[in-house]
């Protein structure tokens, strides 16, 4: 089969490689689509420290069910349609055995340290397919695993279910900040404004139900926000959405900034106006409830994609990413 092949960071190429085999507890999916996203251009860069090179990423993906091992159970027969969740977790660490899976003190994931989805094929954890519905396409397959990310975030704010309408911030219009708001809205909270550098984003935004889209948060006048999430991964603006605040107001970090990164926060204000400053890192058991809300349609993340790229267009993709264009780009392996 044909795959992207990332030999060192810097440095990937399509080559040919030998198509993987299901071991028992495996299925092998045949790629529809994959996405690339800000993860995929760190493990590109090296910036990714468990990443083992060489390796093929992919971890944004869904498909077919091409093969399947021994052990699988009838439910996912060749032919079927699938998504699948990219984490893999050991299980038997105390943060598993507390069903904080997440944060696995052996944590690994399909595509950031084994081979992942810019492939024609890839061998999975069949645990880790869900079926999804006749009318899913492979680029509203691939938009599963992102959305999962965001419910789990939505959920570390304690938010999912219905909430009393509050004035909400998003900070950074990419693929995360407008699930994000798709879902805030969806869960009740709102006016949500959005904050983005980029025009077209904010467009976007407006589209899918923003009640306020600037490019700057200072445009925003003197409302205080009971909720602030940050889409960016920007440190400085971490510490301008903590400061549209009010009074009890909750915070969720979700976009990935440096690791080294520093803000400064009042520890007065969090004490005073009891603000809440939470994280989310990646999906915990979010998955099947992101397939449900795009089934549903609570979510849609057309607006947001851009015409599916070949295997060969990786490097071009990746420039366009560089370049501000687009907001979400796919792979289409085959
Ligand atoms: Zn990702
Ligand atoms: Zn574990």
């Amino acid at each position: 089969m044909r795959a992207l092949v990332l030999d060192r960071p810097g440095s990937f190429r399509v080559a040919e490689v030998p198509d993987p085999v299901p071991e028992a507890d495996q299925i092998v999916v045949q790629v529809e689509c994959c996405g690339i996203c800000g993860t995929d251009l760190h493990i590109l860069a090296g910036e990714f420290p468990p990443t083992p090179y060489p390796i093929t990423p992919g971890h944004e993906f869904a498909g077919i069910v091409a093969a399947r091992g021994a052990d699988v159970r009838p439910d996912l027969p060749v032919g079927a349609r699938v998504a699948v969740d990219p984490s893999l977790y050991c299980g038997y660490c105390r943060r598993c055995r507390a069903g904080r899976d997440n944060l696995c003190e052996n944590w690994a994931a399909i595509g950031d340290t084994v081979n992942g989805a810019f492939a024609e094929f890839v061998a999975v954890p069949a645990v880790n397919a869900y079926r999804l519905p006749d009318q899913f396409d492979g680029q509203l397959g691939a938009m599963v695993e992102p959305l999962a990310c965001a419910v789990h975030g939505i959920r570390r704010l304690g938010l999912l279910g219905p909430v009393s309408a509050e004035p909400t911030v998003v900070i950074g219009a990419g693929t995360m900040g407008l699930l994000m708001l798709q879902l805030l809205l969806h869960a009740g909270a709102g006016p949500v404004a959005v904050v983005d550098r980029v025009r077209y984003r904010l467009e976007v935004a407006r589209k899918l139900g923003a009640a306020q889209a600037v490019t700057d948060a200072s445009a925003l006048g003197d409302v205080r926000f009971a909720v602030a999430v940050d889409a960016t991964g920007v440190p400085e603006a971490v510490e301008t959405a903590i400061g549209l605040l009010d009074r009890g107001g909750r915070m969720l970090v979700f976009g990935v900034t440096p690791a080294e990164a520093a803000i400064r926060v009042s520890p007065f204000r969090v004490y005073n106006d009891e603000i809440t400053i939470t994280g989310s890192m990646a999906i915990l058991r979010s998955f099947g409830e992101a397939v449900d809300l795009l089934s549903g349609g609570a979510v849609d993340p057309r607006p947001l994609l851009s015409e599916p790229l070949p295997l060969e267009g990786y490097g071009d993709a990746v420039d366009r990413i560089r370049a501000g264009q687009g907001i979400k780009w796919h792979i289409r392996p085959i």
